[in-house]
């Protein structure tokens, strides 16, 4: 996929995992699919986002859960279990 700034984007996609990566690593570094990936989803007639592409973080539920650190420390808890 080229796009209006002349860049060429590769889009690599897994049409039996619906998973797909693109060269410009916007999910990769954001958590949001590109828009070259919409497109490619688009265009193999997927009507709905796959799960995969919607982080826990922007979900309702990312804050049932507690988040911990890289050493195990409970950062946040929600306030039932605290
Ligand atoms: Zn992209």
């Amino acid at each position: 996929i080229r796009d209006g700034y002349k860049k060429l984007r590769v889009v690599t996609y897994n049409t039996t995992t619906m998973v797909g990566s693109c060269t410009c690593k916007l999910f990769e570094t954001h958590g949001i699919p590109c828009r070259h990936l919409i497109h490619v989803l688009r265009t193999a007639q997927v009507k709905e986002l796959p799960e995969h592409y919607v982080l826990k973080r922007f979900r309702k539920e990312c804050k049932i859960e507690p988040v911990f650190d890289e050493d195990g420390i409970l950062l946040e808890a929600n306030e039932s279990s605290s």
